[in-house]
Parts: structure tokens; C-alpha cells; sequence
């Protein structure tokens, strides 16, 4: 090969590149910044079988990333494989790439890695005394000589980028390396369930989780208690897939998706088939810009997924998508509605609390780990809470109690309400609080503020209810009863309402007349640019219909599908429940309130109006003495 170095202005000669050159440019597609290396050596630890897996770093990892683990170890003459492209212990023959079961196979990290940085492997296999140590300086390879040590292998990563000053300074700050890089200790830890990990930054411990912790044991470990008690548990196995983990209650969701986390037979994955199941499993209860949060691991014969989709091995391709779907969306539906939908009202307590006396932006995220963000053209936001009693219940330290002493009251609720929830602390706000409905009798007295929210007491606190997103949830739920047993009760109107739309909306509603039929709303052709509504579904009350016209061709033009798909459905049905409910505004009499209160325990969430606002905030005494600074 010449040595004279090709400038670009030459006629081509074309020649192979050096090997350091070659691994260079492999690295660019695999090492990005440390992160990526911690995730390449910490695969090839648990490749190895080990049950414990430490990594320390300094700079976050742009100095150091060491990986130290028990596995199976190498010798010698793995050693001086090791670093050489496309050379794996894990694959033998092509056909071994339809059933990968490890989580590395392509032999390109350690040789990418090397062309990189400074690096050292020290290991012993087991049985052997002694263990070797082998240098690679960025492709400079040096002979394995003989070094002590424990069992297992340790592998070091100096400088990254030494030698590719461009790359180095793409690395952002150490602070923020060094989270991507606990990111994926993190997520390897709630991966690999029998394995410990350590993480340690300039010599600190940062994260510790013993090989004995179980999956929520881990998540709490993490992401705190709060979390992991609210987490309702996913299990199922319909003898192909299998799917284990847990779901979070929609408040927790996020606008990223760094806690929703998929194993794949033990690999982490993001796919996105997997992120559109869990959206859809969140449907109706979620604000469709928020991303879920779940742990779930499922597991598969390895022969039905491509892993080899992507040289970080993120991406997957599963054989049989359809069925994959509608296994997992099975499993998830019924344990998120499981999940507990309840507003707490601490959080927002503690918002308003923390920012000058009462005031509270309400685009800001609403709820301390939001679970919601309000929208400001759903009428006003309920998180406002400086407007709603305000003065009656923080200010004056009179909050009506209904004519009751405090003590009074919670003893004798108490009584009726029974031990359920002897045993919450003030801790477990929000979680599976109080909504034991077989049992609460709603004794009232209930009281109305402006015509627009609910206030009731609870044994062990109160809540505050929007009466119009609790309805709407009513009319909702009903609706899409009558609408799955096909049967939906028709009120026909005895003047049609003529609906004034465009053309397009009206071409739209007339191609859909006989689906629409099927869900209630009855239309027929008026003029070029009108329709006539000659019936709707009997369950609307106050309807609105040229609104609810409106709204199903606009729904339709968006959507571009039929109204007998599902998610069709659900649109139409939420707005038509929203058009038809009890209005903020409308004055309730006390059996009113009851009536409504009694059908929304009925349902199997109360908690959220179709549209993921919360129906109902919950303060308890916790938050009470909180918010008055008696604890
Ligand atoms: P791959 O993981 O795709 O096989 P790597 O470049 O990451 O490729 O690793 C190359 C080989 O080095 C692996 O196949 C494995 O045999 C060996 N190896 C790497 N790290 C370890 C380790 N921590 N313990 C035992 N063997 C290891
Ligand atoms: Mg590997």
C-alpha cells in the first residue's frame, strides 16, 4: 500500500482502507459518547453470565469507563480475538442470525471501541489461577501478558476520542455524559432481573441494586416510592408471547419516553410497534401528546424477531407484528385500567404553595410528575386551584366541614366507610385512596361552587369534583356500551335540524351515513351544503347537534377512516359526550349530585373525563396539614 496520503483532487485509485480506519468508521454508527460504550460492555458482561456488573466512571465517562464483571472470562486466545472486527463468540453461522438469544453478535464493539480509545481487558476465566491482560491503544494491539486479579473480566476505556479530536468535541458536558450513562445502567438494571449492578462517578457510589431485588423493588430503587406503589402488575402468556412488568397510573406519564422502558427477551428495545400498543392501551385515559409509563419485559422464541435490524440492536422487526399487537394490547388494556386515576390533590398543593402565595400557571405542567397537562381550550383548567374555593377551605382556617367539628366528621365517616383504609398513611396519597364504592354510601352534604365544581368531604380529607368531566365520562362509558352491544337507543327528532357544512364535509358525511347510522346519528342529505340530523343517540342530554355535526365531519376529515373504526368511534362518542353533558354552569340539586356520583362509581373509571382531564382532586388531611404547616 502507498503511503503517499491520496488527496481528493487525484484520479480515483481505489484501495482498501487500513483496519484502524475501517473500525473508525464502524464506531461512528455504535460509539457515540460514552453511554453507548457503557451499554456495548455492559451487553457483553451480561453475555458472559455475570451476576454482577460494575461500572465506574470518571468525567462522566469521557475519562474512564470501567466495566468490571464475574462472568465466564476470556483466555488468551480470546484475548487476542477480542478486539479484531466482526470476531464474536456468539455466532458461528449465518443461519445463527435468525435466533439470537444474546444481546451482542456482531463482533464490531470492542474493535470499534479500540480504534477510539485507550483500552485494557484484564480476565481469568474460571478454573484458570492467573489472568491476562492485553492493551489496545487505538488499534495498537499488544501481546496478552500474565496479571492477577478476581474472576471474571475487567475491561477499561481511556480517552475517548483521544485520537479523533472531531468526535470529541461533539461530547457535552460531563454532568450531562454522565446521565445518559446512568440512563442505561438504569435501564440494564430493570432489564436484567437476577443481576446486580454498581455505578460509581469520581469514586462516588451513584446507583446500587442488589442481584436479590425484584422488578419493583428495582423501580423504586430508581424512580422513587411514589412510583413504584401506584404500579399495577402486567402478566400474560398465550403460549407464543409472554409479558410480564408493570403500568403506571396515566398522571405519571411524561412528554419523553425515559420511563417507558421494553425488554425484549431481556435487550432493551425501542419499537414502534411496542410504543403504539401502549398508547393505545392508554386511550381515552391519556392525553395523546403524553408518553405512558411501564416497565414490561416480554419474551419470545428468539427465531420470531429480527434483531439485526439496526447496528445499535434498539430496533427490532417482529415476524408477526399483527399478533404481537393484539397480544400485548390485550394484556396491557385491562391492567392500565386497573391503574389508579386519581388526582391527588398533594402535588398541586404543593405547586401552588411553592410559587408567590397562591399563584399558579397552569401550562406549566399542573401536577408535581404530571399527569396531565391542561389544555387551555378545554374550558378552565381544573389545577387552577386559587380559583376554585380558595378562600373558604385554605384561607381562614375555616374550611366548611357541613356544620361537623373536623373530628367529628372523620370518625364518623370512618365508621361508615369501614377499614378500608385504615392502613394508608398520609404517604400514599393518590394511591388506591378511598374509592372503595361498594362501600362509600356519598352521605353528602355536597357543595357547589360556581356552578362548575362539586365539593364533598372524605373520611380522611375531601375532593373536588368538575361536574362536567365527571358527567361527561358518564355519558361516555354509556354510550359506548350501547354502541359494542349494538344496540344504541335512537331519540328521532320530530323537526330535523339542518346543519349548514361545507361541501366537503358533506360529501364526507354522506359516504359515512349508514356507519354513523349504526352508532345514532341519523343524517340525510339537505341542499348542496347542508344536512339534516333526523335522529341522535337518546343517552345525549342538552344536545347540541350542529355542534356534534361539526364535530363528526371534522373528526372525519382528519381522520380519513370509516366511523366503524374503533378509534373513529371513540372520537365521535367523546364529543358527542361533551357536547350533551351537564354543563359547568348548570345549578345541581343535592339528589342530582348524588345521581351523578352514584353513576360514576358505577363505571370503572371515574377518575378522568374521556379526554384525560381529571374529573376529581383529592386532598387528604396530609395535604391539609401540609398546606397548613402543621407538619
Ligand atoms: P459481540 O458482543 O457482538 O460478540 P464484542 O466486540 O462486543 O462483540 O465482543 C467480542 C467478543 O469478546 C465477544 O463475542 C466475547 O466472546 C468476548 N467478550 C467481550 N466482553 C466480554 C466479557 N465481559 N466477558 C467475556 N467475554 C467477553
Ligand atoms: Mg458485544
Amino acid at each position: 500500500m502507498s503511503s503517499k496520503h491520496p488527496s481528493s483532487a487525484q484520479a480515483g485509485v481505489i484501495r482498501a482502507l487500513p483496519e484502524v480506519v475501517r473500525n473508525q468508521i464502524a464506531a461512528g454508527e455504535v460509539i457515540e459518547r460514552p453511554a453507548s460504550i457503557v451499554k456495548e460492555l455492559m451487553e457483553n458482561s451480561l453475555d458472559a453470565g455475570a451476576t454482577h456488573v460494575q461500572v465506574d466512571l470518571e468525567e462522566g465517562g469521557s475519562m474512564l469507563v470501567r466495566v468490571i464483571d464475574d462472568g465466564v472470562g476470556m483466555n488468551g486466545a480470546d484475548l487476542m480475538m477480542a478486539f479484531e472486527s466482526h470476531a464474536t463468540s456468539k455466532l458461528r453461522e449465518a443461519g445463527d442470525l435468525d435466533h439470537i438469544s444474546s444481546l451482542g453478535f456482531r463482533g464490531e464493539a470492542l474493535a470499534s471501541i479500540g480504534s477510539v480509545a485507550r483500552c485494557a481487558i484484564y480476565s481469568r476465566p474460571r478454573g484458570d489461577d492467573i489472568g491476562l491482560r492485553i492493551e489496545n491503544e487505538g488499534g495498537r494491539i499488544q501481546d496478552p501478558v500474565d496479571a492477577g486479579g478476581p474472576r471474571g473480566t475487567t475491561i477499561e476505556i481511556r480517552d475517548l476520542f483521544y485520537n479523533t479530536p472531531a468526535r470529541r468535541r461533539f461530547l457535552k458536558r460531563p454532568s450531562t455524559e454522565l446521565s445518559r450513562c446512568l440512563e442505561v445502567v438504569q435501564r440494564m438494571a430493570l432489564g436484567h432481573l437476577n443481576v446486580g449492578f454498581v455505578a460509581t462517578h469520581n469514586g462516588k457510589r451513584n446507583y446500587d441494586i442488589e442481584a436479590s431485588m425484584d422488578l419493583p423493588a428495582r423501580i423504586r430503587r430508581t424512580f422513587g416510592a411514589e412510583l413504584s406503589e401506584s404500579l399495577v402488575p402486567v402478566e400474560a402468556d398465550d403460549g407464543m408471547f409472554k409479558i410480564f412488568g408493570y403500568v403506571a397510573p396515566p398522571r405519571f406519564a411524561r412528554r419523553d419516553s425515559a420511563r417507558q422502558m421494553w425488554f425484549l427477551n431481556g435487550r432493551m428495545v425501542k419499537d414502534k410497534v411496542l410504543v403504539r400498543v401502549l398508547k393505545e392501551a392508554y386511550r381515552g385515559y391519556l392525553d395523546p401528546g403524553r408518553q405512558p409509563v411501564a416497565f414490561l419485559h416480554l419474551s419470545m422464541d428468539p427465531a420470531l424477531v429480527d434483531v439485526n435490524v439496526h447496528p445499535a440492536k434498539a430496533e427490532v422487526r417482529f415476524r408477526e407484528d399483527r399478533r404481537v399487537f393484539a397480544f400485548l394490547l390485550n394484556s396491557l388494556r385491562s391492567a392500565v385500567a386497573q391503574t389508579d386515576m386519581a388526582t391527588p390533590g398533594e402535588g398541586l398543593l404543593r405547586k401552588a404553595l411553592n410559587r408567590d402565595g397562591y399563584v399558579h400557571h397552569p401550562g406549566q405542567g399542573a401536577i408535581h410528575d404530571p399527569g396531565y397537562l391542561p389544555r387551555p381550550s378545554e374550558g378552565r383548567p381544573i389545577t387552577e386551584i386559587r380559583e376554585v374555593p380558595g378562600k373558604p377551605y385554605v384561607g381562614g382556617g375555616s374550611f366548611p366541614v357541613y356544620g361537623r367539628p373536623a373530628s367529628a366528621l372523620s370518625e364518623g365517616d370512618n365508621a361508615t366507610v369501614g377499614g378500608g383504609h385504615a392502613g394508608l398513611g398520609t404517604d400514599a396519597v393518590g394511591a388506591g385512596l378511598l374509592t372503595d364504592g361498594a362501600v362509600d354510601t356519598l352521605p353528602g352534604p355536597f357543595l357547589q361552587i360556581d356552578k362548575t365544581y362539586i365539593v364533598r368531604a372524605l373520611p380522611d380529607g375531601f375532593e373536588v369534583i368538575d361536574q362536567h368531566a365527571l358527567h361527561e365520562r358518564i355519558t361516555y362509558e354509556g354510550l359506548l356500551r350501547e354502541v359494542q352491544n349494538g344496540s344504541v337507543e335512537v331519540q328521532r327528532l320530530l323537526v330535523p335540524e339542518v346543519v349548514e357544512v361545507s361541501r366537503a364535509e358533506k360529501a364526507l358525511l354522506e359516504e359515512h351515513k349508514d356507519a354513523l347510522a349504526k352508532i345514532g346519528i341519523e343524517i340525510e342529505p339537505f341542499g348542496e351544503t347542508a344536512v339534516a340530523l333526523q335522529g341522535m343517540p337518546s343517552r345525549l342530554r342538552h344536545p347540541d347537534p350542529m355542534g356534534l355535526v361539526r364535530d363528526v365531519a371534522e373528526i372525519l376529515a382528519t381522520t380519513g377512516k370509516s366511523p366503524t373504526a374503533a378509534d373513529v368511534i371513540e372520537e365521535v362518542l367523546h364529543s358527542a359526550a361533551c357536547r350533551s353533558s351537564v354543563m359547568a354552569g348548570d345549578a345541581l340539586t343535592d339528589d342530582a349530585i348524588r345521581s351523578i356520583l352514584q353513576r360514576g362509581k358505577q363505571l370503572e373509571n371515574d377518575q378522568t373525563c374521556p379526554h384525560s382531564r381529571p374529573t376529581r382532586v383529592r386532598f387528604t388531611l396530609g395535604d391539609l396539614e401540609r398546606a397548613f404547616h402543621r407538619k
